[in-house]
C-alpha cells in the first residue's frame, strides 16, 4: 500500500522517512523537499556531479542515493523528483577523479593540461577540476536541466573516441536556464538556447590562443562556460528576437542583458558576460560564465 503525498502535505522533521517500497511508489514528503534542495535557483537542475571520494561530507546526497563511496563513473537516477511528473528524474553523477588522467589522457580521449599543471593558479577558482563526467554513447542524453543534455556541452572534436569525458559544474547550467526565464519574462520567445561551446579541454582550448582568439586561462575549460544564442527555428543560427528583420548584434544584446539581470537577482551566479559578432563562420552569440567575479566585453 502506498500513501500519496503532495508537497503541501509536509511532515514534522521529526517524522520517519518511509521510502518508496518500489519505483512507482509515491515519494515521500521529506524525500521530494531534499531533491528540490538540489534544483538550483532556476528549480529546473536534474543533475548533480561529484567526486565519490567527496560524499562522505555530503549527508543529503547519501539520504537519496545511498552510499556511493566507493562507485565507479556513472549516471544514478532518483526518479522521485515529483510524484506528478515520473519522466522528470534528477541524477547524480560520479565523477572519475582528477588524478585518472594521465599524461594529459583518460583511456583514448585527449584531455591535455590544465592552467594549475602548467603554472601556479592566479585563484582558487582557475584550481584543477575536481573531476570528470564519463560520457557514452548511452548516457550522452542524460538532461542536466530541464532544458540541456550532458551531450550539450561537449568539446567538438574526437568524435569517434568513447568515452568522452566532460567538466561542467551546475551553476552554469542553472544560470543558463534563468537565463532562458529571463528572456521570456522580456517577452522574448525562447523554444531553444543553443550551446555552440561549453567544456573545451585544455588541448582542445590551446589550438586557438592567440591574438583575437581563445585566452589561455578560458573558463571554457573549467566547465562554467558557454557559448550560446537563441535557436527558435530549424536552421542552426541566432534568431532574430527582436524581430527587426535582421540577425545582428542587437540580437545577442538582448541575451546578455537578460543574463545581466540574472545577475542582479542571484549574485552568487556572477561572472562573465561577452556579445561576438557574426562572422562567416558563426551567427552573433553571447558567452556566459560564472567565474565568481564580474567580468564583460565584446560588442555590449
Ligand atoms: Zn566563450
Amino acid at each position: 500500500m502506498s500513501v500519496v503525498v503532495t508537497m503541501a502535505a509536509v511532515r514534522p522533521a521529526t517524522a520517519t522517512v518511509v521510502r518508496p517500497a518500489t519505483a512507482a511508489a509515491a515519494p515521500s514528503a521529506s524525500r521530494l523537499s531534499l531533491l528540490d534542495s538540489l534544483r538550483g535557483r532556476s528549480r529546473k537542475l536534474r543533475a548533480r556531479f561529484i567526486n565519490p571520494s567527496r560524499l562522505a561530507g555530503l549527508p543529503v546526497l547519501r539520504e537519496l542515493f545511498g552510499d556511493l563511496t566507493g562507485a565507479g563513473p556513472g549516471v544514478h537516477a532518483e526518479s522521485a523528483v515529483s510524484a506528478a511528473d515520473a519522466s522528470s528524474a534528477f541524477h547524480l553523477i560520479t565523477m572519475r577523479p582528477f588524478t585518472d588522467k594521465v599524461r594529459g589522457r583518460i583511456g583514448a580521449y585527449r584531455i591535455g593540461f590544465f592552467p594549475a599543471e602548467q603554472r601556479v593558479a592566479r585563484t582558487a577558482a582557475y584550481a584543477n577540476p575536481e573531476g570528470f563526467v564519463e560520457i557514452t554513447a548511452s548516457n550522452q542524453d542524460t538532461p542536466v536541466s530541464d532544458h540541456f543534455r550532458l551531450r550539450d556541452f561537449l568539446t567538438h572534436d574526437q568524435g569517434d573516441v568513447w568515452p568522452k569525458y566532460l567538466v561542467l559544474r551546475e551553476p552554469l547550467v542553472d544560470k543558463l536556464e534563468l537565463v532562458m526565464d529571463e528572456l521570456r519574462t522580456m517577452g522574448i520567445a525562447v523554444s531553444r538556447l543553443r550551446v555552440m561551446s561549453g567544456f573545451r579541454t585544455p588541448q582542445y582550448n590551446a589550438q586557438g590562443v592567440g591574438p583575437g582568439g581563445r585566452v589561455q586561462d578560458s573558463r571554457h575549460q573549467f566547465g562554467d562556460a558557454a557559448d550560446v544564442y537563441v535557436m527558435n527555428g530549424a536552421r542552426d543560427w541566432m534568431s532574430d528576437l527582436d524581430h527587426d528583420g535582421r540577425v545582428d548584434t542587437r540580437d545577442a544584446r538582448l541575451i546578455a542583458a537578460a543574463a545581466e539581470r540574472v545577475e542582479r537577482e542571484h549574485p552568487d551566479l556572477v561572472g562573465g558576460i561577452g556579445v561576438y559578432t557574426a562572422t562567416s563562420a558563426h551567427g552573433p552569440f553571447v558567452h556566459i560564465d560564472v567565474r565568481g567575479t564580474r567580468a564583460r566585453w565584446g560588442a555590449l
